[in-house]
């Protein structure tokens, strides 16, 4: 019946009140539901449940959408044109206000309205138009969609939805219609559309495709809901033909099985399922990699695949639901083939009035049409009526049920997920052509080096070559220079002979013999001549010495009358030396007295009484430091720790007076020089009062005595971390620096060298600057400095080669790091021993951590390492090289190269 507010409403003429507004569009898709479904992007994520499944998708409330029904009239057909001649139509339509007349009788009608009202003028093209049109394009988008027809038997269903039209095309009905649009629409490149045919006759249902197949089962994903049929033929449609081809196969099939069933289409329901599958262009820009250089390899991508399902149903004669069994079925026959189309008139009734409880589950129809009703698809039910007034019952039943299908209300949802597949064949492309380019690049890497080889093989050779050429051709130009010379002085001895003889010195010009004899006759002849000259000058000689001794005795027999004299003039001048002496004793003295002096009102000023007595004993101990030993009162150094305290003594070193300051640095060097003292001194303070010395004072003897002093403490180990931990690198590293005296220097440079040979101070001593300030001293020359500067390079290469051989040390020495290397080739040969020999074993220890070979060999060290191997004086240290040299796989190649033999 209709819905009576409506039919009343019009009736008394009251403004348009239904229980739902209806769309007033002619099409059906609302402008509000084609927007949503293109968002400007055009892309469109899905969450990581969004399988299609409902209420999965990433638009999780979805698109309200509810179910459009329109309703066709089909024309008189013949039987009808004669039999209800006499008659009016059963149904009277309004199309264009969209309504419906239901005759009661000659003078009532019923009203109804539908989405759309289609006469039986309506083209086949139109009903497509508005009925399926929107549907599947809704299907392209990525949802699902379902188009169903619904009517008595001979209405029209089936030829609405499933004519082929192949001889007159106007006629095409609506699955042909579809199949066009989608193919029109797809990229074959990236998209595909397959399609199943199924019947479902007596709840079973069989495969148009493959009749054998013929008890299909429907299965539901758990998870999602979303209801398919796995055991269905799935045909990939590629054009329309094919297509066609397969709705005639499943059309045959329908009869055939219908043939064999002894039934007849009209009570079997088929259905068309099209799966279309589209890829959606994703962010190429999340895939293409960060490097533009390898454009080449990223098209755009497309990682989304938005999978619609378009499902065409004509269903079964609807007035099997009200005559079961009345046109001689078997009673369970009946209730099978009715149960499914029962079962969804109870569905939409369900639906249609919100009830709680929809019994989809009730039939197989019901269930395979789950997400057509009440689901996430878009759907427009088309209702088929005849115009005939003998069927105007099943023609009001028909009209009810469609105007209950309008109640339902679909969430649109789209189908889109995630294209893992496709993500993965394209990656493994990628992969590929990576892979490939690699290995070609590798390849072609590998055919350079080998080209550089040869040549670099071939010039070798060619060198080799020349030199030998060359050194050939020398060795002949020398060859033939040397026999030019001993034809040349032939030639002279010959025109030396001749000349000989024509000046008449031999009287047989060709005897050789009585040449040589009249030579040796005039050599005795000069030899005579020459030993009667040395004789005479001889006597000559003697004589002169005797005139000489004559001369001396006279001399001192005339000079004996001053004798006298002479013994005076002696003692006064002795007695003016003594006094000299004696004045310059007393100038001593009294300095030491104001000195005295001095010190001792210093002392009672810093200590007071306490100390009243120790300065004069602190001024012997000074004075005794400064004397000469044989002069001086030497105070043995243990006394004075005892007598005057070092602290007092260390007091000392920071005094205000200049010359206590002087005194006192000495005293505590002298201490320092012995090793039982030097505990002692430091832990009073006195390395650091040293250490301050050493950088404020100016006075050069100052700085020279306190390095010496601090050389003295840096023997000891334990003082050495101390020197470290008090700043003592940076602040022996500055003096190094800028001071000039020789001594001050050799005091430096000693006190590091002791510093470099601690294994804990490697790292500080770098960072302090302590071996560039060692490197920088060598700007002195004086050998006694350049001895110190090798021994601390000796100590430091030692202290790093052991710590390489620890594995604690892993990088290049810093020596060559602070570019020690040229000095230490460059002093590798030095005269003096002592320099010699410690770079000789500094190349040594660098010489055994590999990571410096590099650098040794490009800066000349091997020559030297291979000629310490061979010359050194000491058998240890070449004996160390040899070996240093012969396990180095990086000296060894290069030795082998340049044919050096060890
Ligand atoms: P149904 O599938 O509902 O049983 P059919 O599609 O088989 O009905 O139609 C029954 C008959 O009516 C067919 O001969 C068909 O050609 C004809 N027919 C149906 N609808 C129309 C129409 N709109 N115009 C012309 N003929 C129609
Ligand atoms: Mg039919």
């Amino acid at each position: 019946m209709a819905s009576s507010g409506y039919r009343n409403s019009i009736q008394k003429g009251f403004v348009r009140v239904v229980d739902r507004p209806l769309s007033a569009t002619s099409n059906f898709r609302s402008n509000t539901f084609k927007s949503k479904l293109h968002p400007s992007t055009g892309i469109r994520r899905s969450s990581p449940g969004s399988l299609g499944g409902a209420g999965a998708s990433r638009d999780d409330a979805g698109v309200p959408g509810r179910v459009r029904v329109a309703v066709r009239l089909r024309p008189r057909n013949a039987e009808e044109l004669v039999a209800d001649a006499d008659f009016a139509d059963c149904v009277e339509l309004q199309p264009e206000l969209k309504r419906l007349k239901l005759r009661k009788n000659n003078w009532d009608s019923d009203t109804y309205e539908f989405d759309e009202v289609l006469s039986e003028f309506a083209s086949q093209k139109r009903v497509y138009e508005v009925v399926a049109k929107p549907v599947v394009e809704s299907v392209l988008d990525g949802y699902n969609g379902t188009v169903m027809a619904y009517g008595q038997t001979g209405t029209g269903k089936t030829y609405t939805l499933g004519r082929l039209g192949e001889e007159d095309t106007s006629a095409r009905g609506i699955m042909v219609r579809s199949m066009e649009d989608i193919l029109a629409d797809l990229s074959p490149e990236t998209d595909s559309v397959s399609v199943s045919y199924l019947q479902l006759y007596m709840e079973t249902i069989q495969d148009l495709l493959d009749p054998a197949n013929d008890n299909i089962s429907i299965v539901e994903d758990p998870k999602t809901g979303d209801v398919s049929v796995p055991g269905a033929t799935l045909v990939e449609i590629r054009n329309q033909k094919s297509f066609m081809e397969l709705l005639r196969i499943g059309e045959a099939h329908r009869i055939a099985a219908n043939t064999k069933l002894n039934t007849e289409s009209s009570r079997s329901h088929a259905i068309l399922m099209v799966q279309v599958k589209r890829s959606v262009m994703g962010r190429e820009a999340a895939f293409s990699g960060e490097n533009d250089n390898h454009s080449h390899l990223d098209k755009p991508f497309k990682p989304y695949v938005r999978k619609g399902k378009l499902v065409v149903v004509d269903l079964a004669g609807s007035e099997r639901v009200h005559k079961s069994g009345s046109e001689g079925h078997m009673l369970e026959e009946a209730k099978s083939i009715n149960l499914s189309l029962s079962a969804l008139g109870k569905c939409i009734n369900a639906l249609a009035e919100n009830s709680a409880h929809v019994p989809v589950r009730d039939s197989k129809l019901t269930r395979l049409l789950k997400d057509s009703f009440g689901g996430t698809a878009r759907t427009s039910l088309i209702v088929t009526i005849g115009p005939s007034p003998r069927h105007r019952g099943e023609t009001a039943s028909t009209i009810l049920f469609g105007q209950r299908a309008m109640k339902v209300e679909n969430m649109l949802k789209i189908k889109e997920e995630f294209d893992y597949k496709g993500l993965s064949r394209r990656l493994e492309i990628q992969l590929d052509t990576l892979i490939a380019e690699n290995e070609r690049r590798q390849k072609a890497f590998e055919d350079e080096v080998e080209r550089v080889t040869l040549e670099a093989e071939n010039r070798i050779s060619e060198v080799e070559t020349r030199y030998a050429d060359a050194l050939e051709k020398e060795r002949l130009k020398y060859q033939m220079d040397y026999m030019e010379s001993i034809k040349k002085l032939e030639e002279k001895l010959v025109t030396n002979q001749k000349t000989r003889v024509s000046n008449g010195y031999i009287g047989d010009t060709c005897s050789g013999e009585a040449t040589s004899m009249s030579v040796s006759e005039e050599v005795s002849k000069v030899e005579k001549l020459l030993q009667n000259e040395i004789h005479l000058r001889k006597k000559a000689e003697e004589e002169v010495n005797n005139l000489r001794s004559q001369l001396v005795q006279f001399t001192e027999s005339e000079g004996g009358g001053d004798s006298d004299i002479l013994k005076l003039r002696k003692i006064l001048e002795d007695e003016a030396h003594q006094k000299k002496k004696l004045e310059e004793e007393i100038m001593i003295l009294r300095n030491q007295l104001l000195q005295l002096t001095i010190e001792a009102n210093q002392m009672r000023r810093c200590s007071g009484d306490a100390i009243t007595g120790l300065d004069s004993l602190m001024s012997q101990v000074m004075h005794s430091q400064l004397k000469d030993a044989g002069n001086g009162q030497k105070v043995p150094i243990g006394t004075l720790f005892e007598q005057v305290g070092l602290q007092k003594i260390l007091s000392l070193l920071e005094s205000e007076d200049a010359n206590v300051r002087i005194h006192a640095v000495k005293v505590v060097a002298n201490l320092a020089a012995e090793e039982a003292n030097q505990e002692r001194i430091v832990e009073a303070g006195g390395l650091t009062s040293l250490l301050t010395l050493l950088r404020s004072f100016e006075d050069e003897t100052v700085r020279r005595v306190a390095a010496g002093a601090i050389a003295n403490l840096a023997m000891n180990e334990a003082n050495q971390e101390l020197i470290m931990v008090q700043g003592g690198i940076s602040l022996l590293s500055m003096t190094a620096t800028d001071a000039e005296d020789p001594q001050t220097l050799r005091m430096v440079a000693g006190a590091l060298a002791n510093l470099c040979g601690n294994d804990k101070l490697q790292k500080k001593l770098r960072t302090e600057g302590g071996i560039k300030a060692l490197l920088g001293m060598v700007r002195c020359g004086h050998p006694d400095v350049l001895s110190q500067v090798a021994r601390g390079i000796a100590n430091f290469a030692k202290c790093e080669s052991r710590a390489s051989t620890q594995g604690t040390k892993t990088g290049r020495s810093f020596l060559i790091e602070d570019g020690a290397l040229p000095w230490i080739v460059q002093n590798a040969n030095s005269e003096a021993p002592p320099i010699r020999r410690h770079i000789e074993l500094a190349l040594c220890h660098l010489a055994q951590h590999e990571v410096n070979a590099k650098d040794m060999i490009s800066g000349g060290a091997l020559w030297e390492l291979v000629r310490i191997s061979r010359d050194c004086s000491r058998e240890d240290i070449r004996s160390l090289a040899r070996r240093t040299l012969t396990s180095s796989p990086t000296f060894r190649a290069e030795m082998r190269r340049l044919r050096i033999e060890c």
